[in-house]
């Protein structure tokens, strides 16, 4: 995998973290938890946040609507971005908007717990942009929690202007947009952090509430953890198909983020110390072997596609 759009407060943490030293010593069993961000972390679309920035008949003008309809969210929230520039809206207020965004309840502690407590690797996966996300954890103090976050790069440039590029051009996958493939970047990560540091997760939790959140956790193995929101449409859509869609991870349901930490907490498969093959069911140990192999033939078939 080529370098992810990891956003410079990330990258900073990613460097301090002990996980990521380069070397492939002994191997390293972990957790990992990966999170959507808006609706899940933030309790609103940061996008449509700033988008209501805008006057109202500006946002319903025919142009950006027939943006919306092509289907590729970034190239829509560039002109909503060039629309505000503009419009003579400042950067600043732009920044403190997002700030203001509330949490979801309880995520900030279930972030600071997991990481701090239980030891798990934390990444984002967003269809956000880096700005919007960096200006929010800053704020909330949990920008050195995260070993990674995979999101549409963003910056403003000299006048002022937001600009934002696609994470990545892809068309393999139905289920996901064309500028970010959640469950690719998942997989990606998951195997760079085998093959480059020897780190194995035993568990990954995946936590979302939307559709851009059904891929991911359909590529989820049987020992994974499929986190969805009550009441949004992961769940919605997860439940209403369940039988087809073959989910092989386990189901959690949560409601807010200090549900979500009770239900982790008593879970049987996290009681004592990650890396005790005993704990494992055997489905998961065949898992783990299969994937184990996949990961093997991909290094041996070199680099990964170059598209991202
Ligand atoms: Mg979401
Ligand atoms: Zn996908």
């Amino acid at each position: 995998m080529s370098t992810p759009s990891t956003s410079a407060a990330a990258a900073d943490a990613a460097a301090a973290h002990p996980t990521n030293q380069r070397g492939l010593g002994k191997q390293q069993r972990r957790r990992l938890a990966a999170f959507d961000f808006d609706h899940t972390i933030v309790s609103q679309n940061t996008d449509t946040v700033v988008r209501d920035m805008l006057p109202n008949e500006l946002v319903s003008s025919c142009a950006l609507a027939d943006l919306m309809e092509n289907e590729c969210w970034t190239e829509y929230m560039a002109e909503i971005f060039r629309l505000l520039y503009a419009q003579q809206v400042p950067e600043a207020r732009i920044r403190d908007t997002i700030r203001c965004i509330p949490e979801v309840p309880g995520f900030v502690r279930l972030i600071k717990h997991l990481q701090k407590k239980l030891n798990f690797d934390l990444i984002i996966i967003s269809d956000s942009n880096s700005v919007f996300i960096d200006e929010w954890l800053r704020a909330h103090n949990l920008s050195d929690c995260f070993n990674a976050i995979f999101t549409n790069p963003a910056e403003f440039n000299e006048h002022g202007q937001l600009l934002v590029r696609a994470y990545h051009r892809q068309t393999d996958c139905k289920l996901s947009a064309s500028n970010l493939c959640k469950g690719r970047v998942l997989e990606h990560f998951v195997i760079e952090q085998d093959l480059r540091y020897n780190i194995r997760y035993d568990h990954v939790f995946y936590v979302g509430d939307g559709n851009n959140d059904i891929c991911p956790v359909l590529r989820q193995r049987a020992c994974d953890f499929a986190c969805a929101r009550q009441g949004f449409a992961m769940e919605k859509h997860l439940i209403k198909n369940r039988n087809k869609l073959k989910l092989r991870a386990h189901l959690l349901i949560w409601r807010n983020g200090f549900d979500l930490l009770e239900q982790i907490c008593v879970l049987p498969q996290l009681q004592g110390p990650p890396s005790q093959a005993h704990n494992l069911d055997a489905n998961c140990k065949a898992e783990i072997g299969r994937r184990a192999s996949a990961v093997a033939a991909a290094a041996a078939a070199g680099p990964s596609d170059p598209v991202e």
